[in-house]
């Protein structure tokens, strides 16, 4: 794939090691494919652990990922050089004894991630560290939803964020939409209520930025999000829920996220909902992105006097201000809500189940509305969003975070 000619988003400093020292001995050997993937695994596993176990030990590390202490020295030397990890300064004794060790961990001060999140109504840039945290962040309204236009203002954004952080260096772009998102191709295939159909993204955002560019679905962006960052981070199986004015889910097992011919899976916006009223899109009666939808909840709370305007924020808000109506619809929602989770529970029996919507991140009774409608057995594995206050800038930044720490090697500055 040739690079684009365009400007460069990063500041123009050079490449950190333009040309790193090849590992081997035998550097003439072409490695095998077979070679290649377990390198690949084994500097993820390394990376990975530093960043789950940081500041760590490079011994604990080895014991840790069954790996052999020379190889995880050699995955760490490589990996501070590209400069995605750093030594601690003070040397540490394990209990004041033994042969001091320099722990190292994830280096959260040279280089961000920038992410890209296209909402129905406005676009979220942001720049993360390697950990995953929000460093800087801009919402742009829609003044409308041209994909070129909106992808343009979104590559204006993401510079003027860089702009303001000197001496941070960009590795890359990840962007995250809602509707159908084909990961392979960088494409958004379909987005109706945007109405996007087959949007090269990646493509796009490439020429304007100059950057590697990661597309994903925003809940496949979130479930990453989770796995990588969040509490539910080493279970066996996780499911994330997103109910926003877009419903979808994903699915990761072992650290795989699912994602089915042309990344079709978790499209669950069309489910039937039993007993359901509200007409969809699609021609149909009570699915149930039609019934849980944002724009539902805002009507319905505008039919009941509760709000003027389309922003579940302002029903949160009534709510909080002791409405009854606004409490009655969000808890009503949110156990709706848990409800769709026990269809999805049945069907995958993942260990967590991860929701991001509205009221359940901001209320306890709609948790625990959401939990009853899981029902009593499996309410405990149910929990909200990690991200309650940065969900949709920590969406966008996990597409390219994710390449990152599962090919620490390829996604490094020497690759970009
Ligand atoms: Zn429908």
């Amino acid at each position: 794939m040739p690079r684009a000619a365009a400007p460069t988003l990063a500041s123009p400093s050079p490449p950190i090691s333009p040309s790193l020292p090849s590992r081997t001995a035998s550097s003439s050997r072409v490695p095998r494919a077979a070679d290649s993937d377990r390198r690949r695994t084994s500097a993820s596993v390394v990376l990975r652990s530093v960043l789950e176990h940081g500041p760590v030990a490079r011994s604990t590390i080895a014991r840790l990922t069954g790996l052999s202490p020379a190889s995880v020295t050699d995955y760490c030397a490589r990996f501070a050089e590209l400069g995605l990890i750093h030594e601690e300064s003070v040397p540490r004794r394990s209990n004041g004894v033994g042969r001091p060790h320099v722990p190292v961990d994830v280096d959260s001060s040279r280089f961000v991630v920038a992410g890209v999140h296209v909402a129905l109504s406005y676009t979220t840039v942001a720049l993360l560290d390697l950990r995953g945290r929000v460093v800087a962040r801009r919402e742009l309204a829609h003044e409308h939803t041209d994909p070129g236009w909106v992808l343009a203002r979104a590559a204006e954004g993401l510079r003027a964020l860089l702009d303001r952080a000197p001496g941070r260096r960009a590795l890359g772009v990840g962007v995250a939409v809602g509707g159908w998102v084909d990961r392979e191709s960088g494409t958004v295939v379909e987005h109706q209520m945007l109405g996007w159909r087959d949007v090269p993204v990646r493509d796009v955002l490439r020429t304007r930025t100059g950057l590697p560019v990661h597309v994903d679905g925003h809940a496949r962006a979130l479930v990453n999000a989770e796995r990588l960052f969040g509490p539910a981070r080493g279970s066996g199986s996780l499911l994330h829920l997103f109910v926003g004015n877009v419903v979808d889910a994903a699915f990761a097992t072992n650290d795989e996220v699912h994602h089915g011919p042309r990344s079709q899976a978790g499209a669950i916006a069309h489910l039937p909902v039993p007993g359901g009223t509200e007409a969809c899109d699609c021609g149909r009666t009570g699915c149930l992105q039609a019934e849980l939808s944002e724009r539902t909840l805002c009507r319905r709370a505008r039919e009941a006097g509760v709000v003027v305007g389309t922003n579940p924020m302002h029903v949160i808000a009534a709510a909080a201000g002791g409405d009854p109506d606004a409490v009655r619809l969000l808890v009503q929602r949110a156990t709706a809500v848990g409800r769709a989770a026990r269809l999805l529970l049945d069907v995958l029996n993942p260990e967590t189940v991860v929701v991001t919507e509205v009221g359940v991140i901001n209320r306890e009774d709609c948790l625990a509305a959401l939990r009853e409608g899981v029902g009593a057995e499996r309410a405990a594995s149910v929990v909200p969003t990690s991200f309650p206050d940065s969900v949709l800038a920590v969406a966008g930044g996990s597409v390219a975070l994710d390449v990152l720490y599962r090919d620490p090697l390829a996604a490094s500055p020497q690759a970009t």
